[in-house]
């Protein structure tokens, strides 16, 4: 019995913590910044600096302090682009397995490995 191929699968998250990402639509478009955390059950990456949101905090009984803080928000995975090092831009890529069976990552643009 041949399988039949799911129609929605769910997109697997290919990117890591520390990778540098390039956002690609949206009013973050352009941006670059690190990934601090990668939500993978829901497809968002927490990205350095990019989609700051404003949280008004009530004063806290410890510190006295309250206001407004600026923090990431997430965003979603298909809205950012892996930054290849050798390009220096967002880049498309594909999975590979090496020699040892590690899976790394390969741009398609210039052929190198971008995890090292
Ligand atoms: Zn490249």
């Amino acid at each position: 019995m041949a399988k039949f191929k799911k129609a929605a699968e769910p997109v697997k998250v290919r990117l890591k913590k520390n990778d540098l990402v390039e956002v690609t639509t949206g009013k973050e478009q352009g941006k670059t910044g690190k990934v601090l955390k990668v939500f993978r059950e829901k497809n968002q990456v927490l990205i350095e600096k990019v989609n700051m949101i404003k949280r008004h905090t009530r004063p806290s009984p410890t510190t006295g302090k309250g206001g407004i803080v600026e923090k990431e928000a997430p965003m979603f995975v298909c809205k950012v682009k892996l930054i290849c090092p050798k390009c220096a831009t967002g880049t498309r890529f594909r999975m590979t397995q090496t020699g040892e069976g590690k899976k790394v990552r390969v741009c398609l643009k210039c052929k190198e490995l971008i995890d090292g």
